[in-house]
């Protein structure tokens, strides 16, 4: 499997991971996240899973699930630690310990690596009896609400390490802290080529019409991701450019805003016939892929993000890509050269304008933007380094890599 990444991925990549392969062989990997569908969590660990234990490491993945009350508090921390003000009372950081708590009893928590994802799972490093335990944090945290981060910090710290996706997200823990961004896979049925009727089926299924421009968000429903300045956006742009608008979304199940702000966002699109608003099921992976192809300009107009999974993936289709610039997005974007960063729906709309009015520009800056993810953000380069910080954890101070 991996030799299908010959030709995609950088060769560098490719020798490295089949020589830690080589070294981890026949040892133990853990991860622990909240939910197996919806958000980029969930979608870099069901194609990486799989990759590891084809070089022979024995990888699990196990998550752990809790009631309406946990995934309050979680949302909440997840808000706060992006930056919005919450209040989370002591009974609810209680309850958060004790679900995981609860969780530890059904899961095998032995591993020689154990990569425990975000705040959801944190408290389980209290049940760690051997390993490298490792704290990978996906969330913008470039300025977190102190209380909140402090009383989470209580767990993180006990790790070993933490991974941060942008380094201005690195917290100063008292631990070996790494920086690690994430990445997409270039042969998933999200990103792999379409043929132009796959293309067509989608658009047909959802009566988009193909005649028109059509500019697209993909992303849950949360409003971090500004569904409502992508509408502005697209209001300030119809006024001279005719276009659609799609927003593309489906639900997380460790993420209870997504039905609210749904609505927020039905609502505020009203009755435009020009604004198609989709929930889709989980794994509508071909779907999702369809849409990117079929879009002029893709927007991610976060205000917010941790990385932006999607902007790599509307980058390696070669479309023109408008981000937010925010947490991991101008990792992706570099301004004029990969893409166009905006600040405000101002922006978003006279960028989008200028890559409908210039099509040639579109096309270079498109293709430069592909060959950007290919050299940085495929999932060959992402597993290369959880394995190599797993490696270099283990052999602290010591040369760990003669090719
Ligand atoms: N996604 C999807 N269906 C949707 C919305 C999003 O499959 O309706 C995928 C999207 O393609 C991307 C991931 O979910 O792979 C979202 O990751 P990202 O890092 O952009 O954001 P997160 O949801 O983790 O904040």
């Amino acid at each position: 499997m991996i030799e299908q990444y010959g030709g995609i991925a950088p060769m560098s990549d490719l020798i490295l991971l089949q020589r830690l392969g080589e070294i981890l062989k026949g040892r133990s990997f853990l991860h622990v996240n909240s939910t197996r569908k919806g958000g980029g969590v969930a979608e870099i660990l069901q194609r990486m899973l799989p990759l590891l234990q084809q070089l022979g490491i024995e990888t699990r993945w196990e998550i752990v699930e809790g009631d309406a009350r946990f995934y309050d508090t979680t949302k909440k921390m997840h808000n706060s630690l992006q930056g919005n003000y919450e209040e989370i009372t002591a009974k609810e950081w209680k309850h958060h310990h004790e679900v995981n708590m609860e969780n530890a009893k059904k899961l095998d928590l032995d591993a020689d690596a154990v990569i425990i994802h975000d705040p959801q799972p944190a408290p389980l490093i209290e049940l760690k009896k051997r390993g490298t335990w490792i704290w990978r944090c996906h969330i913008d945290v470039s300025n977190p609400q102190k209380d909140i981060f402090d009383n989470l910090s209580k767990y993180c710290k006990k790790y070993d390490a933490g991974i941060f996706s942008v380094s201005k997200f690195t917290r100063a823990l008292p631990i070996d802290e790494f920086v690690i961004p994430p990445s997409i896979d270039p042969i998933s049925d999200k990103n792999r080529e379409l043929s132009p009727e796959e293309i067509h089926e989608t658009m047909d299924k959802f009566q988009i019409p193909e005649d028109r421009p059509m500019m697209l968000q993909v992303s849950r429903f949360d409003r971090f991701k500004d569904p409502i300045g992508v509408i502005e956006t697209y209001r300030m742009v119809k006024k001279y450019n005719d276009c659609i608008l799609v927003l593309a979304g489906s639900p997380a199940t460790d993420d209870p805003e997504g039905a609210e702000v749904l609505k927020e966002v039905e609502e505020y699109a009203a009755d435009d016939p020009d604004i198609y608003v989709l929930m889709l099921p989980p794994f509508s992976d071909i779907d999702i892929n369809a849409l990117q192809r079929a879009a002029t300009v893709i927007l991610q107009k976060s205000l917010k993000e941790g990385f932006g999974l999607t902007v790599s993936e509307a980058m390696w289709k070669s479309k023109p890509i408008i981000g937010g610039a925010v947490g991991g997005i101008p990792l992706q974007i570099i301004h004029g050269l990969t893409g166009f960063l905006v600040h405000s729906v101002e922006g978003a709309a006279f960028r989008t304008r200028q890559l409908f009015n210039n099509p040639e520009m579109a096309k270079r800056m498109s293709a430069q933007g592909k060959e950007h993810v290919r050299n940085n953000f495929l999932i060959t380069r992402q597993m290369r380094d959880y394995l190599m910080v797993w490696h270099s954890m283990e052999n602290k101070g010591q040369n760990v890599l003669t090719l």
